[in-house]
């Protein structure tokens, strides 16, 4: 899934406050918390008091798009509501956020939410926590599964810093050392050869790349 977070609402009244006429897009994706329609209504409702407030009046439309991301989808969705809207406040990621803005180049976009990570939810704790990246080389193979990349805080490729205590990096003792984890890990699965292997630096021109599809 992928982590967003709420703008602060004055943040948001700062983009729109030019305009009068907005689409407020949701997003049935794969955003965590959920973006979709019921948070793009409750969006326009705080908006519009917030706007009061101004001494602005707003007229809201409010669609929500089964994934942002998919320029078909998102274009079936959004083209049939767009007349007479003078700009776009979208719920879902950035990539969502930049998939409406080249639909819709004339029409100024804006995001109604910051785009945090990609994680995973740990249900007892109660958190969502990264997990990937998106390195565009990836390694679970031979880190049992455990991404180094991404949970090691110095994203280092070939074992602990050995500044770890107790099972916790020495960066951020709330969280557990990822080298730790996948020693325990590799052990469990009698890999531990895999950690005699030399991992040379990462290619960081894989993390911009263009794919065809
Ligand atoms: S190695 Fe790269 S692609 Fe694989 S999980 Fe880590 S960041 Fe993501
Ligand atoms: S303590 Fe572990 S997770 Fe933290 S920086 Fe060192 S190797 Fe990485």
């Amino acid at each position: 899934m992928i982590v967003t977070a709420q703008k602060p609402l004055d943040e948001v009244l700062d983009f729109i406050s030019p305009y009068s006429n907005i689409l407020i897009a949701g997003c049935d994706g794969c955003t965590q918390p959920p973006r979709g329609l019921r948070e793009a209504k409750t969006l326009s409702q705080l908006l519009e008091l917030g706007g009061r407030l101004r001494n602005k009046n707003f007229n809201f439309k409010v669609v929500t798009a089964a994934k942002q991301c998919d320029s078909y989808l998102t274009a079936s969705m959004l083209k049939p509501q767009i007349e007479g809207v003078d700009t776009v406040l979208s719920l879902a990621c950035g990539i969502g956020v930049q998939t409406i803005a080249e639909l819709f180049p004339e029409l100024p976009v804006f995001p109604a939410q910051n785009t945090h990570f990609m994680g995973a939810e740990e249900r007892e704790a109660g958190t969502l926590e990264e997990r990937c990246s998106a390195c565009g080389d990836c390694i679970l193979a031979v880190s049992g599964g455990i991404c180094p990349v991404t949970r090691c805080a110095k994203g280092l490729l070939n074992g602990a810093c050995g500044g770890a205590r107790n099972g916790k990096c020495e960066m951020d003792p709330a969280k557990d050392c990822a080298w730790e984890l996948i020693f325990q890990r590799l052990e469990k699965q009698d890999k531990l050869d895999l950690l005699r292997e030399f991992r040379p630096p990462r290619n960081y021109q894989l993390r911009a790349w263009r794919l065809t599809v």
